[in-house]
């Protein structure tokens, strides 16, 4: 069990162990619920472009096979470990089970900056890593998706990949494709899309409305653009974003669609203006009603959370907040958080759609997807309220309760074997 270490697998660990308290789970079964079932490291050498090899360590972590074949993103970034995989895994595990999808959590990535790949490079080290990993995934056993340093074409080489291994073509291995090739509309756009569908709602019961809101948003990649795009629809006045490279502030409201377009351009922030350049790390302390992390892991630690001026936290990212800063968050109760595993639901919810479709090569229309998706994701927010309310708990925890609750329901409804 030592095999997992580091701050974003502790914090994992500490989660599960409040909510274990909370809902009263026996010491001899915590292990059982909290530890991967399997984690498997692969090395994945590349020729690079210079004519020299490199290997790169690679991982897939799959928590658990209690609910169905596992499921989980696909991370490219310089600082992965195996500790983080198996945290992010996890929290997969917890995700699907408040949403009710019949999946298992995943997660898997290789330790590399993806931006330091040639494109060419890019591609034999993902078709490298899935032909490694084919002995240990499969349409019903274990779904890839895209996460942070992958996108729609990578997801495309992994199926390609596969797809050749098996002799005829597996739309179903992976999910995050794109439409060409067996992906679902709506599933880029799914993450962003749940996490302000979710944010205009609590900003509707808080009597915030949408015109007369102000956000702010860290992070902007797949989700963080999305979000912020999706913001600005709704009338929201998106006032701070950042990404790795820069961080923008203006109060009077930035323009969304020109980021856009810089980011399309330059494939980064830096340089988009000199008038609103603003400290990254000042960026989430600003005065805004709907405050979205969308980057990294970590970021609202205990001094941030107790300098936090928004009214709602709409965790896009996974574990943007630390155990200590929720305990200033209970503390404070001036702000209502969405947390990471129903506010960034969206993605798998859709990832699940586009599962379905691809193994009934049926295919549905956007918006029926986007019907589907806020149906599943209004309930899970309205069993997480409910639960807060009757025990209560805080929204994290109520959530945490529920999907660790289930897996725990389904572990003793199987039995244990042998
Ligand atoms: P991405 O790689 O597309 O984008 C990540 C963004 O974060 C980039 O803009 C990057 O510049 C920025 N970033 C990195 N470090 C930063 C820092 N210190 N400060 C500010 N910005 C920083 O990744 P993504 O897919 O958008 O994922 C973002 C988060 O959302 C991750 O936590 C991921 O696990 C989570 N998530 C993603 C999905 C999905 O569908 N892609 C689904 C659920 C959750």
């Amino acid at each position: 069990m030592t095999i997992y270490s580091g701050p974003v697998f502790e914090m994992a660990k500490r989660q599960f162990e409040t909510v274990a308290d909370h809902i009263e789970i026996p010491t001899d079964e915590r292990d059982r619920l909290l530890y991967p079932k399997r984690a498997v490291a692969v090395s994945c050498p590349i020729h690079r472009e210079d004519g020299t090899t490199a290997v790169f360590q690679g991982y897939r972590v799959q928590h658990h096979l209690t609910l169905g074949p596992t499921k989980g993103g696909t991370r490219f970034s310089a600082t992965l470990d195996i500790g983080e995989v198996a945290a992010l895994a996890i929290w997969m595990s917890w995700k699907c089970a408040l949403t009710g999808l019949p999946y298992g959590g995943a997660k898997g990535g290789i330790t590399v900056d993806p931006t330091s790949l040639s494109l060419r490079e890019l591609e034999a080290l993902s078709r490298r890593y899935m032909q490694e990993l084919i002995p240990f995934v499969g349409p019903h056993t274990d779904i890839m998706a895209p996460d942070m340093g992958t996108d729609e074409r990578v997801m495309a080489w992994f199926m390609d990949t596969y797809s050749i291994n098996q002799g005829h073509m597996v739309s179903e291995i992976v999910t995050g494709k794109p439409v060409a090739c067996g992906g679902t509309v709506g599933r880029k756009e799914a993450t962003g899309r749940g996490v302000v569908h979710l944010a205009i709602r609590v900003a509707g019961e808080l009597g915030i409305r949408p015109p007369a809101a102000t956000a702010i948003v860290q992070g902007f990649g797949n989700v963080g653009a999305v979000s912020a795009h999706e913001l600005a629809l709704r009338g929201v006045r998106v006032v701070g974003v950042s990404d790795h490279t820069a961080a923008y502030y203006d109060a009077r409201g930035l323009d969304v669609a020109a980021l856009e377009e810089h980011m399309r351009r330059h494939r980064s922030l830096a340089g988009y203006s000199s008038e609103a350049l603003y400290d990254p790390a000042e960026l989430l302390v600003q005065p805004c009603d709907i405050l979205v992390p969308a980057a990294v892991e970590r970021v609202i630690d205990a001094s941030v959370a107790r300098r936090l001026r928004c009214r709602i936290l709409a965790e896009a990212a996974n574990g943007p907040t630390t155990p200590d800063a929720d305990t200033v968050l209970d503390e404070r109760g001036d702000i209502v958080t969405i947390p990471d595993i129903l506010c960034n639901s969206g993605g798998v919810i859709v990832s699940y759609f586009e599962w379905v479709q691809d193994l009934q090569q049926l295919f549905w229309e956007e918006d029926e997807v986007q019907r589907r998706l806020e149906r599943i994701l209004d309930r899970a927010f309205n069993q997480v309220d409910a639960r807060a309310k009757q025990s209560g708990l805080s929204h994290r925890m109520a959530a945490l309760a529920i999907g660790v609750g289930k897996v725990r329901d389904a572990k003793q409804t199987r039995g244990l074997f042998p």
